[in-house]
């Protein structure tokens, strides 16, 4: 509408700045809030949900909820002083904080450039579901799997 100048006065945007091209990381960290980390935005692999003994001692619980993410895509924004790893198997490091004894990742000496992060540790909201049971056969015997996703007894076909 034009103003009494008879210029067009500059309609204020709804909207106060355009979303940045970039989406932000997702953000999160153990228990106490020592280990802080970051993954790249978009950089979350299949969520699986891993039955194996040793995830079900490391997490305390009926199976692990673990997603890939390529190392570079995972970065530490505080308490590497905190981090401790435990060599589960020979060449596999399970990371977790040495204070609250959160797990957070593992990896494989044979592939530094994957960790496997354990996702209940992340703060930002995530669209993505779980899309596998895996090593259902060394599944807890009181654990009984009610859904439809797919059941390996040991890893899933194309793992990295
Ligand atoms: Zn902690």
């Amino acid at each position: 509408m034009p103003s009494a100048t008879g210029w067009s006065e500059p309609v204020p945007s709804a909207t106060p700045e355009p979303a940045p091209a970039v989406a932000p990381p997702l953000q999160g960290g153990c228990l106490c809030g020592a280990v802080r980390y970051e993954v790249a935005a978009g950089a979350l692999g299949a969520i699986v949900l891993c039955h194996c003994s040793q995830c079900r001692k490391a997490q305390g619980s009926a199976f692990a909820a673990n997603a890939p993410v390529r190392s570079a895509d995972f970065r530490l924004l505080a308490g590497a002083d905190e981090l401790r790893a435990h060599a589960s198997s020979p060449g596999k490091w399970r990371s977790f904080c040495g204070r609250c004894g959160s797990p957070i990742h593992s990896h494989r000496e044979g592939a530094p450039e994957w960790v496997r992060l354990r996702i209940g540790t992340l703060d930002t909201p995530i669209a993505a579901r779980p899309s596998a049971h895996i090593h259902v056969a060394s599944k807890a015997g009181w654990w009984d799997i009610r859904d439809e996703l797919p059941q390996y007894p040991q890893t899933e076909p194309g793992r990295r």
